[in-house]
């Protein structure tokens, strides 16, 4: 499912995401700023990295370099291998960030390069140079109040989320909850009843067992 933004072809997910990190990034206008979407083949910069699924780029004119880099750094929490393209990071055309779900399955081959080279620590750009942003805290400490369906805790939800494989969105809904049951059915130690009563809110031991560490 697609939704036109902008007049640009974005998938219904990347709308939902996109929104979110521009909330957590405090850039109100989004909609206004995407420059070129997916499944767009026409731009012979983007070097068909916008073929398929899962690619945009956002226009960061008007925005202080710290508002844009916080916006880079929010889509890398949305789960987004996510530069910002300005001269200064070796980019000559409209400065703009060029932002991949890093988990779409319709990714153009360009683009799942660039994800590879996200993961490698590189700029995904044609000099294989060094990513100049900071990574996503992938890891994080227990909220310190157990995290479950509903929750209003994005950052914590989302940390989840990337742990236990399935969408980073924030939303604690029903995927996220079977993922939370599966991983405990699978691990008896974190089953404290008999029979076990399995439900889906991570307290502190589930929480350490899943994100690795306290
Ligand atoms: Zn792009």
């Amino acid at each position: 499912m697609t939704a036109e933004v902008n007049g640009h072809r974005l998938a219904a997910e990347d709308v939902a995401l996109l929104g979110r990190a521009a909330v957590a990034a405090c850039v109100p206008d989004w909609k206004r700023r995407v420059l070129q979407g997916s499944y767009s083949t026409g731009v012979a910069a983007s070097g068909g990295t916008h073929d398929g699924g899962g690619v945009v780029d956002l226009d960061t004119g008007g925005l202080s370099p710290a508002r844009a880099l916080e916006w880079v750094a929010a889509l890398r929490g949305a789960g987004y291998a996510a530069w910002w393209r300005t001269r200064a990071y070796g980019w000559g055309g409209v400065p703009h960030i060029h932002a991949v779900r890093v988990r779409c399955a319709d990714l153009a081959p360009a683009a799942v390069r660039q994800v590879e080279a996200y993961r490698a620590g590189r700029n995904g750009l044609a000099d294989g140079g060094r990513d100049p942003h900071p990574r996503p805290v992938v890891d994080a400490q227990y909220p310190g109040r157990p995290v479950g369906p509903g929750s209003g805790d994005t950052a914590a939800v989302m940390t989840l989320q990337r742990h236990l494989g399935v969408t980073v969105d924030g939303v604690f809904g029903p995927k996220t909850a079977s993922a939370v049951r599966e991983y405990i059915r699978k691990r008896p130690r974190l089953q404290n009843a008999r029979p076990p009563y399995v439900d889906a809110v991570v307290g502190p031991v589930t929480w350490r067992s899943i994100v690795g560490h306290g």
